[in-house]
């Protein structure tokens, strides 16, 4: 990981691998399907989930995941809490679902580059700074 993340994300990131239990879904999601939302992700079959600098996995972690993880952890980083929340929310509406959500779309391509050559080195702080630069998310 040490190509690709700086070390403020390697140094910060703490990650959890659950073993018997799973996370919950948030308590609002039956207001939410009450509204008509019906595609809302499920926490508890999502493979992994991060939170600011805490990655909660229900699944031993494979390189792959670890790498996407991270990524969210840098864009966690570059944009805060609460703007990371109203882009990743907006993202869903907007884009129909949790494929469409912007900061996915760019954690999954930069996973995509990353696993396509674990060796190669590049930098996701310069990539995530050019999508929040160019108002991607
Ligand atoms: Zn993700």
């Amino acid at each position: 990981m040490a190509g690709c993340f700086l070390p403020r994300v390697l140094d910060a990131a703490r990650v959890l691998v659950l073993d018997g239990i799973r996370v919950e879904n948030p308590p609002f999601y039956p207001m939410l399907a009450g509204m008509g939302f019906s595609n809302l992700p499920d926490f508890s079959q999502m493979a992994a989930i991060t939170f600011c600098d805490v990655v909660v996995s229900h699944v031993p972690f494979t390189d792959g995941l670890l790498f996407h993880e991270l990524v969210h952890v840098e864009q966690y980083h570059q944009l805060g809490i609460p703007r990371f929340s109203e882009l990743y929310v907006r993202g869903f509406l907007s884009g129909g679902g949790y494929d469409g959500i912007p900061l996915e779309v760019d954690a999954y391509a930069l996973g995509r580059q990353f696993e396509g050559n674990p060796r190669q080195r590049f930098s996701v702080a310069e990539e995530v700074a050019r999508w929040v630069r160019e108002d991607r998310f």
